[in-house]
């Protein structure tokens, strides 16, 4: 047998740069081409990360008087084995093909950074990369005078409304993921959704949604708004798409953490459902990422689990899941820097290949570890 000797050739060498470059992964080389956002309103992190939580599981006051078949099925020894009982898709299945931030107890801490800790206020920073504090002050339904980084998207890639597809069980996201209305399809609230035409299942669930009430005039059960989103995703086709649960939020503020858990079961499943129909798609399989987060924390006690807001301590910490074909699969982060909730909207844009910084104002920036080889 020969020896063979090596002596890089000029191509040899040009093919070794062309890999360092692709290495670095520049915005433009990046592979997400869709992104589905999707929240459910004030997940505390003690439950995303450590699952049933045992100062409250036993607790009358908690509305947990009568669940003990759910404690049966939610308590195990372990923290990582009660948050895998409480959200398995989430656990075995996304997380480790993505990362998730806001695990305080490793290390690793996510925050909002507007000063109210209430719905409107989150969602806005999650829609602009910004608190605005002198403008958004509460829950009014005033419109949000910042494009969202949807319309953003929208523009940049010439996409019509339709294209860019909001379901929300929550009214307000008529207000907080538009400057301008009609700018981008929002379905919200208790509503009929106009699109898909000619779909048994949307006029179906049209009609259920009004027929089933929910225990808050301004929000209807996340079931329809997931089932209206699935049937806008199977026959639309959007280029992205933004999903919002409220039921985690109104549950709590009822002191009925049994409710909590379970609103918690159907997010698993909903992100199941979802995920799954995204990877039978040959137009969404591995080509989008998916970002899961919420809009606000809430206490940590028997006394304060059900509020959050400016009063209440430690409301300010967060939590945000990004999966896809631009992000390491490092599973849960421990021991990393501080990000915050104004950063979920840059790291979205430049998974897209966008230049954050031309999002005109925004205060955040891409997620560290979010992103594969990011510098940020
Ligand atoms: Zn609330």
């Amino acid at each position: 047998m020969n020896r063979r000797t090596f002596f890089p050739t000029a191509a040899a060498l040009a093919d070794i740069f062309a890999q360092e470059l692709l290495a670095q992964t520049p915005a433009s080389r990046r592979k997400t081409k869709h992104v589905v956002l999707f929240t459910s309103d004030g997940v505390r992190w003690q439950d995303l990360f450590t699952g049933i939580d045992p100062n409250l599981m036993n607790a009358k006051t908690a509305g947990m008087a009568d669940a003990a078949a759910l404690r049966k099925q939610l308590w195990r020894p372990t923290p990582e084995e009660r948050r895998a009982a409480l959200m398995p898709f989430f656990w075995k299945t996304l997380v480790p093909k993505g990362v998730v931030f806001g695990n305080v107890n490793k290390g690793s801490s996510m925050q909002v950074t507007n000063r109210y800790r209430v719905s409107y206020p989150g969602y806005s920073e999650i829609l602009t990369g910004r608190a605005q504090d002198d403008v958004i002050k509460g829950n009014d339904n005033i419109q949000n005078p910042t494009p969202s980084f949807l319309q953003f998207i929208k523009d940049k890639q010439r996409l019509n409304a339709e294209q860019v597809a909001v379901f929300a069980s929550w009214d307000n996201f008529k207000y907080s993921a538009e400057s301008v209305p009609g700018a981008i399809y929002i379905n919200a609230g208790y509503q009929r959704s106009a699109l898909p035409r000619n779909s048994a299942r949307a006029d179906e669930l049209n009609k259920l949604q009004f027929e089933a009430r929910f225990i808050a005039d301004t929000s209807r059960h996340d079931a329809f708004t997931f089932g209206l989103a699935m049937e806008y995703l199977d026959k639309l086709r959007p280029e992205h798409m933004y999903v919002s649960f409220d039921e985690t939020d109104d549950w709590a503020h009822d002191r009925r953490y049994d409710e909590v858990l379970q609103s918690l079961q159907f997010f698993d499943q909903a992100l199941h459902d979802l995920w799954t129909w995204l990877q039978q798609s040959p137009k969404y399989r591995g080509a989008t990422t998916l970002v899961i987060t919420t809009d606000h924390g809430r206490g940590s006690t028997l006394a304060d689990f059900s509020d959050h807001g400016p009063k209440v301590p430690g409301d300010e910490q967060i939590w945000a899941a990004f999966i896809g074909p631009d992000t390491p699969a490092t599973g849960e982060a421990t021991n990393t820097a501080t990000c915050y909730q104004r950063d979920i909207a840059p790291t979205i844009l430049d998974l897209l290949g966008f230049d954050y910084r031309e999002y005109s104002g925004v205060k955040g920036k891409p997620v560290r570890g979010a992103i594969e080889s990011s510098q940020a």
